[in-house]
């Protein structure tokens, strides 16, 4: 039975002066493995990733390690408090409107320095001292003026922190009302069928401000900035978003069984040892980001939400029912949209009424088995 450890860190202070916190679990292996980091509920309704640590420190609890783990629930112990009747909100920071997960910073500027002083650095070395100098520059970061940071920015860095010490990094998250999807770095690919997971986004070496990209991005740069100088080095992190399911629900089976999904793969990546966890059959989809459409509502109105999540519709299908009561008399009440090519429906609007624009369904298009 592996000893749980908790620590409280705190991440800024509310308006009444009181510390904020979040509470950090960490399971010790035996060193041998990679380093693991897992965090959720970064955005305020997806909340069944905290259900999802549940389950893996049960299991985690009486499986031996060759690695470090370690787990953050509540990430962002603003978002998940951040109500309006009975729903949560906490995707953006009501302050400033930012979304937060696009608050961590870019360390790329780190690069091309670094390797110019490890050009003929063994992997070893390169590896430990560049997550320490990620570790080192976000802590700098953090050691600031407390005038120079605002809230959101305080977070992420304290969570950043906490991941770049990782060489495994998973940020869980749901969509509105979505089926499981994955967002991948195209490097990856062939991790993401160890996920029980049947749909994944492969995603460019682009850095938009997200744990993921924040994550995987300067190793991604650094293999990248060797190559230049004539040296193949692997990218020596891997980093994931996981988008479990809809936002503002906990299912604690259904949790049982995204576990087992991650611990499938951290077997893969040999984080445990005498692992019963393989990933199940299934058909495993993937698309590239640049072909992952948004679909806006063409008018405003009450809609239907028809597409099947995961379903994989034909080019003329329809996907939604909008009815529009004002103009019973006046023209045509109920329109139906159609999808104008072969897709799959990933996700849609989480409320049946919308604007004009607002993004309705995300579809895969030009996808692919894994
Ligand atoms: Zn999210």
């Amino acid at each position: 039975m592996n000893q749980v450890y908790q620590e409280n860190i705190q991440v800024g202070e509310v308006a009444n002066g009181l510390p904020l916190t979040i509470p950090v679990y960490r399971i010790k292996g035996n060193g041998t493995g990679p380093k693991v980091y897992i965090q959720a509920n970064m955005h305020g309704a997806e909340v069944q990733g905290n259900a999802v640590i549940y389950q893996l420190l049960e299991q985690l609890k009486q499986q031996p390690l060759t690695a470090d783990i370690t787990l953050v629930p509540y990430a962002n112990p603003i978002g998940c408090n951040q109500k309006s009747g009975e729903f949560t909100l906490g995707r953006f920071d009501p302050i400033t409107g930012v979304n937060w997960n696009r608050m961590y910073h870019n360390h790329d500027a780190l690069i091309e320095h670094f390797v110019e002083q490890h050009l003929e650095s063994p992997i070893s070395d390169i590896k430990q001292q560049f997550h320490a100098l990620l570790v080192e520059k976000t802590q700098n970061l953090l050691n600031g003026p407390a005038h120079s940071i605002n809230t959101g920015k305080r977070i992420a860095l304290n969570l950043q922190r906490l991941a770049h010490n990782a060489d495994i990094v998973l940020d869980l998250h749901t969509g509105p009302i979505s089926a499981q999807h994955l967002y991948c770095p195209e490097y990856a690919q062939s991790s993401a069928s160890y996920f029980d997971i049947p749909h994944t986004l492969l995603i460019p070496n682009e850095f938009d401000g997200a744990l993921d990209e924040a994550s995987f991005c300067p190793w991604w740069g650094l293999s990248d900035a060797f190559k230049a100088r004539g040296r193949e080095i692997p990218i020596l992190v891997e980093a994931f978003t996981v988008e479990l399911g809809s936002q503002e629900k906990i299912d604690l089976a259904q949790a049982a069984e995204d576990a087992q999904g991650i611990l499938s793969y951290l077997t893969h990546k040999e984080v445990l040892l005498n692992s019963p966890y393989k990933p199940k059959p299934m058909k495993r989809f993937a698309c590239m980001l640049k072909d992952y459409k948004a679909y806006y509502a063409p008018m405003g109105g009450m809609v239907e939400y028809s597409a099947e999540l995961g379903a994989h519709l034909k080019a003329g299908e329809p996907i939604a029912y909008i009815l529009r009561m004002e103009r019973y008399l006046a023209e045509e009440p109920l329109h139906t949209l159609t999808i104008e090519q072969d897709a799959i429906a990933i996700l849609h609007f989480a409320s049946a009424s919308v604007n004009q624009g607002t993004e309705l369904y995300k579809f895969f298009t030009h996808y692919f088995e894994l």
